[in-house]
């Protein structure tokens, strides 16, 4: 049995459930984290852990990137709603966009966010050289991610007491002057816990294939959008970067900082997300998107 990292075999080899709670706070806290204020820290302590065993590790070039994976190191969950197979799917990706696999079925119903942080937990080879991975998670932590607009979604759906720019459906206009005036009443940053200043908007790009019988599959895109709610200013400062040079300049050094201590990333972690967002937004803004607000009809 290959296994990498202080411990890991210990936790791979012991199966789900069978790691002792100090070792997943460690994952939490690891040397060389960004270290998260006290209220974010206050959410972090709160949160319940829960692990999971990745499925469908052994699927297309998946082996290849968990080989590469190291015990403690940052993933992304994000659901799929329009996977054509499980509608309640959650992909498992590590930060620098490679698919690695899925959370368990019987494990969905766990994870409620549309996106959510979690960490390598134990990775390695079984007697067959087959590797597998085990996640750890907070699923009701909110994290902070870069989300770029594509720049075929514009004209820009814009949120705020004038409401929905031209161009878009002005049937939602009145839930979403509701929404927004819900959430300036927050005075607390939904990611960190700051003392909050803006508003943020929230979307999900749902990406799908679409066949009947015979036909050739085509995909569906759709810009779905999920809420509002109240940020601080670094927070807010990391949601309004850029998509052209991200990386560059005083914001965008807070932004790394920021991504860092709200989402317990390594530097290196949080500049290979962001590298994976440009990347996302250059691909996603070659395609056209629908727009879903029908979240605020609710
Ligand atoms: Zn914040």
């Amino acid at each position: 049995m290959l296994l990498r990292g202080g411990g890991a075999g210990l936790l791979w080899s012991a199966g789900r459930g069978a790691m002792s709670v100090g070792a997943r706070r460690g994952l939490w806290g690891g040397a060389g984290r960004g270290v998260p204020g006290p209220e974010r820290r206050g959410k972090l302590d709160a949160a319940p852990v829960v692990q999971a065993r990745v499925a469908g590790v052994s699927f297309q070039d998946r082996q290849e990137a968990v080989a590469a994976l190291r015990q403690g190191e940052g993933l992304l969950l994000m659901r799929e709603p329009l996977n054509e197979f499980d509608p309640r799917a959650i992909h498992v990706r590590s930060l620098g966009g490679r698919s690695l696999g899925y959370v368990p079925r019987d494990r969905t119903h766990l994870f409620p966010l549309p996106t959510t942080l979690a960490f390598v937990a134990a990775v390695g080879a079984g007697d067959h050289g087959l590797w597998g991975l085990t996640l750890c998670s907070k699923p009701t932590l909110p994290p902070l991610t870069v989300e770029f607009t594509p720049t075929s979604c514009h004209p820009r759906p814009q949120l705020g007491r004038g409401g929905l720019a031209e161009g878009t459906d002005a049937g939602p206009q009145e839930a979403l002057e509701r929404a927004v005036e819900a959430a300036e009443k927050e005075q607390c940053c939904g990611v960190c816990g700051a003392p909050a200043t803006e508003i943020d908007q929230q979307y999900e790009y749902l990406e799908g294939a679409l066949g009947v019988g015979g036909e050739e599959p085509y995909m569906v895109r759709i810009r779905k959008f999920v809420g509002v709610r109240r940020l601080c200013a670094a927070c807010s400062g990391v949601r309004g970067l850029s998509p052209e040079e991200p990386g560059e300049g005083q914001e965008a050094e807070d932004a790394l900082q920021t991504l860092m201590s709200c989402n317990r990333w390594t530097a290196q972690e949080a500049e290979a997300h962001l590298a994976c967002a440009q990347t996302q937004w250059k691909e996603r803004s070659g395609h056209e998107w629908a727009h879903d607000f029908s979240a605020l009809r609710l």
